[in-house]
Formats: C-alpha cells, structure tokens, sequence
C-alpha cells in the first residue's frame, strides 16, 4: 500500500488540496482533522470542557467514529451513527479539536483507525503527525504550509462562502492560537518530519498547489516504486 502523509499548519489549505490529490492519485483521502473535530463536537454537545482530561476522558467509551467513503462525495464522518460531516466545521469546533487533540489518550483512541485505514487503502492523509507519529514510514511526506495572513485570509473566504459571520482578526487570532497550541503540545505536537518535502503554497491559487502537491507525489514515487 502507498501512503502520502500530509501535515501543516491550520488553513494551509491541506484538506482541499489533500483531498484533490487523493481523487487523482485514485486514493482514499483520510482527513484526521475531522476526526479530532467529531470528539470536539460530542464534548461540546455534552455541555463540558474541551480543555480539561476530566471533562473528555470518560465520554471516550461511549464515542464512535466512522468514516464512510461515498462515490463522488469523497469522505463522510459519522458519529455515534449521525452524519456529522458539516457541523463538525462550524467555528468553535475547531478550537474544541484543538483542545482534545492535546491529551495522549484522545490521539491513542484515533490511531487504530488510522493505521488501519493506511493498512487497507492506498491513502493521502492530512493532519497534524502523521509523517512523523501515525504513518513514520509513509513513501511521501509533505509539509503543506503558507503565512499565517495568508492562512487567515483563506480561512476567512471560505467562512464567508459559507455564510458564516467571520471578523478577519478574530479569524487570525485563532489561527495564530491555532498554530501555537498544536505546535507546543506536548504529545504528537506539530512539526515537519526529517524526510518530509516542505511544500510553501504562498502566493499559490488552489490548482497551483495541487500541481505543486502532485509534482512532489510523482517525483517522490518514481524513486520508490
Ligand atoms: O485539520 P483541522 O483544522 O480540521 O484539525 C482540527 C484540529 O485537530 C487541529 O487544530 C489540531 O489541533 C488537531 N489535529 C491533530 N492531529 C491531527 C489532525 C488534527 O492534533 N492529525
């Protein structure tokens, strides 16, 4: 099986741009962003604190997650069996991913499922370690980043598209905030792997990046296969 590894920093633009990769390559596109964001979400819905173990750990038990792969809709996150695709990316459950995604025993309880995705499938998956912590042996790695305004201000269209109220510095705050969190955690923080190919998409429109992405797959395969 072929795993390409893609992590970096919030709105570097890693799913989009991941998950069009997947589609050419013909591979599955695993978003574990989406996966930390559906723990956030049942923590959230439980009227508890993200940021404190005693408000998570025991809720882990009764969490399920799954992903299902829909032809032509690419992946669907369900959990507990409810469709969660589209609420897990309204704004504060991001800050609750980022939250839960601190403690080792949260990252413990999502790695089995995506080792075992990688085990079964040929995968682009995007996150935060996988080239260094879930997927080490990985045939491609890439760091995908840009500035941070530059994070923000896509960020912040996507939000609009969406029709969401989004203040821009509010918007950068949090990514900055972001970036800060997962960066010095203590467990899995973020960091470019020592094999991983950096990959810097300012300045760079969607379909530049994903050439950028797919030159650096091909290039990287050619001397693996
Ligand atoms: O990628 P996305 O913004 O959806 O991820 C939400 C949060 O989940 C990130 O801010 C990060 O804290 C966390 N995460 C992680 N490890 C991953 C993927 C996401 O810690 N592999």
């Amino acid at each position: 099986m072929i795993s390409v590894a893609i992590d970096g920093p919030a709105g570097a633009g890693k799913s989009t741009v991941a998950r069009e990769a997947a589609q050419r390559l013909g591979y599955v596109y695993v978003d574990t962003g989406a996966m930390y964001r559906a723990i956030g979400l049942y923590i959230c819905r439980l009227g508890k604190r993200t940021d404190v173990k005693q408000d998570v750990l025991p809720y882990l038990k009764d969490i399920k997650i799954e992903i299902k792969y829909i032809k032509g809709e690419g992946q669907r996150i369900y959990l507990n069996g409810e469709d969660v695709s589209e609420k897990i990316r309204e704004p504060e459950i991001s800050m609750a991913a980022s939250n839960v995604s601190a403690m080792g025993e949260v990252r413990d309880f999502l790695f089995e499922l995506q080792r075992s995705t990688a085990r079964e499938n040929n995968v682009v998956m995007d996150g935060r370690d996988i080239g260094t912590v879930v997927l080490p042996n990985a045939q491609v790695k890439i760091f995908l980043t840009a500035q941070l305004e530059e994070r923000a201000r896509r960020r912040w269209i996507e939000m609009k598209n969406k029709g969401q109220e989004a203040d821009f510095n509010e918007v950068l705050e949090d990514v900055r905030q972001r970036d800060y969190n997962d960066t010095n955690r203590k467990v899995a923080p973020l960091k470019q792997a020592d094999d991983a190919v950096l990959v810097d998409t300012t300045g760079y429109d969607f379909e530049q990046s994903v050439q950028l992405v797919m030159d650096t797959v091909e290039g990287r395969l050619k001397n693996v296969l």
